[in-house]
C-alpha cells in the first residue's frame, strides 16, 4: 500500500494493520513521509480515532523509531514514574530518592516544561552542575552508583514523536487521545523499565479538565503498558488546585527537600507517599511493609541522604544554599473575606510562566529563581488583607500589579466552605 492509500484507509474510518502503521512511522522518521502526509494522517486519526490494537501498534512503532535503552533487561526491578503534568507537581523530585532509599532503583525520563506546567528537567537544571543521563550506559552507571537515574528526552529517543508532536502543535491535533497515548508511552517504553507508576491528573490545572476525560486517558495508557508487558499501577489524581504550594524551579527543589526532611507540604507528601507505596508494592512488598518502609525512609533521613547521593552522582551540588533565589517577593492579599471555594490552578501555572518559571514556547528561557508560592487552598477561610500567594520575582521584568490581579482572580471565595475533591479519584492496573 502507498502512504496515501494508508491515509485514505484511516480517513474512511477503517482499521489500520500493524504493517501499515510500521511503514508509516518508518516513513515519518526517515523523511519518506513528508509533512503534508504526516499531517493528513494525524488529522485522520484525530477525527476517526484508533482502536486498542492500532494504538498499541502506533506506540510500539514510535518506540522503535529510535534508541531502545532496555533498562529493564539490565535492572529488572527498576521502576519508572510518569505524571501527565500539573501545577506544583514536585512529586518526581521526592519520589526518586524516596523509592531508591527503600531499595528499589528508579529510572525516570524527565521532560522540559511547556505551557502552564513546569517540567522536571527545568527543576533539576536549577541545581548547579546537575546533568541528566544522555545515553543508556550513563543511565545504567547512575542506577549502579546511586540507585536513581534522571534522563533527558533526547532526539535519539522516539524521534518519530518529536516530528509528530511538532506537527500536532500546528494542526490542532494535540488533543487526540491515541496520539497523546502514543506520544507518552513511546518514550516510556523506549527507556524500558518493567514497572511503571502513572499519575494521571484531572482538573483545572491538568490537560484533561474532567474526571471522565482523565479516566479515558488513564485506561488507554494503562492498557498500552499492559499490552507491552509492563507491570503498571495508575492513580487518577486531583489537579483542581496545585499539588504542592510551590510553582517554579529552584523553589520546587526546596519544597522537595522539605518533604525529604520529613516536613513540607501535606498534599505533596501525601501523594508522593501513595505513589512510592504503590511502586514498592509492584515490586512485591505487602501494603504494610511498603508503607512502613516509606515512612521510615522519610522520618529517619534515608530519603534525604538518597537525594544528596543522587544529586552528586548527576554532577550537581546538593547544598541548598547554592540554589538560585528570587530578587524580590511580592505578596498577593485577599481583598475580601470568605471561604476559598475553588482555585484555578491552570491560571496559577500561567502566572508562573509569566514570571519566567516556565515556557509558553519551546525556545523560551526559564528563570530558575522565579516562581510562585500558594498560601491558601480550597476549604481554607481567609480574612481581607491576608496573603493568598507570594510572587517570587526573578530577572524578568513583569507587571506585578497585573499579575497580582490575575492571581487574585484564580481564587473563588464564598460564605460557605466548599466540598473538595479527593486527592486520589481512582486506581487502575495491577490490583493490590
Ligand atoms: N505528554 C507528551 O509527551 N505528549 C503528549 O501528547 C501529551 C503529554
Amino acid at each position: 500500500m502507498t502512504f496515501s492509500e494508508i491515509i485514505a484507509r484511516k480517513r474512511d474510518g477503517r482499521t489500520l494493520d500493524r504493517e501499515d502503521i510500521n511503514a508509516f512511522i518508518e516513513g515519518v522518521t526517515s523523511g519518506n513521509v513528508g509533512g503534508e502526509q504526516a499531517a493528513a494522517m494525524l488529522m485522520a486519526i484525530c477525527l476517526r480515532g484508533a482502536d486498542g490494537g492500532e494504538t498499541q501498534a502506533l506506540v510500539e512503532a514510535m518506540r522503535d523509531s529510535g534508541e531502545l535503552w532496555r533498562v529493564g533487561e539490565a535492572v529488572p526491578e527498576a521502576v519508572d514514574k510518569h505524571s501527565t503534568g500539573g501545577v506544583g507537581d514536585t512529586v518526581s523530585l521526592v519520589f526518586a530518592p524516596l523509592v531508591a532509599a527503600c531499595g528499589v532503583p528508579v529510572a525516570m525520563m524527565a521532560g522540559a516544561g511547556l505551557g502552564h506546567s513546569q517540567g522536571t528537567l527545568d527543576k533539576l537544571a536549577a541545581i548547579p552542575g546537575f546533568r541528566t543521563a544522555a545515553d543508556r550506559q550513563e543511565a545504567l552507571n547512575l542506577l549502579e552508583s546511586c540507585g536513581c537515574c534522571f534522563a533527558a528526552q533526547s532526539e535519539r529517543i522516539a524521534p518519530a514523536d518529536r516530528i509528530l508532536y511538532a506537527l500536532r502543535d500546528v494542526t490542532a491535533t494535540v488533543e487526540s487521545l491515541p496520539l497523546i497515548v502514543a506520544s507518552i508511552m513511546s518514550k516510556k517504553l523506549a527507556v524500558g523499565a518493567r514497572t511503571l507508576i502513572l499519575d494521571v491528573k484531572w482538573g483545572s490545572g491538568a490537560f484533561r479538565k474532567t474526571l471522565p476525560l482523565a479516566m479515558e486517558l488513564a485506561e488507554a495508557l494503562t492498557a498500552v503498558a499492559e499490552g507491552a508487558g509492563v507491570r503498571v499501577h495508575t492513580l487518577v489524581t486531583d489537579m483542581n488546585q496545585p499539588l504542592g504550594s510551590h510553582l517554579g524551579c529552584a523553589n520546587e527543589v526546596r519544597a522537595a527537600l522539605a518533604v525529604l526532611d520529613g516536613l513540607g507540604d501535606a498534599r505533596l507528601r501525601e501523594l508522593t507517599v501513595e505513589l512510592a507505596v504503590a511502586a514498592l508494592m509492584l515490586g512485591g512488598r505487602s501494603a504494610g511493609e511498603a508503607a512502613g518502609d516509606v515512612e521510615r525512609s522519610l522520618s529517619g533521613g534515608a530519603a534525604r541522604e538518597a537525594w544528596e547521593k543522587l544529586v552528586q552522582a548527576h554532577g550537581g551540588d546538593p547544598d541548598p544554599e547554592r540554589l538560585p533565589r528570587p530578587l524580590r517577593l511580592v505578596e498577593v492579599r485577599a481583598e475580601e473575606a470568605g471561604f476559598i471555594t475553588a482555585l484555578d490552578s491552570g491560571a496559577l501555572g500561567w502566572a508562573a510562566v509569566a514570571l519566567g518559571a516556565g515556557r509558553s514556547r519551546r525556545d523560551d528561557q526559564v528563570d530558575p529563581a522565579a516562581g510562585l508560592v500558594v498560601h491558601r487552598r480550597p476549604g481554607d477561610e481567609v480574612r481581607a488583607g491576608e496573603p493568598l500567594a507570594t510572587l517570587e520575582i526573578g530577572a524578568r521584568a513583569v507587571d506585578e500589579q497585573a499579575l497580582a490581579r490575575r492571581i487574585r482572580h484564580a481564587f473563588s471565595l464564598d460564605e460557605a466552605p466548599p466540598k473538595t475533591d479527593p486527592l486520589v479519584a481512582a486506581r487502575l492496573g495491577v490490583e493490590f
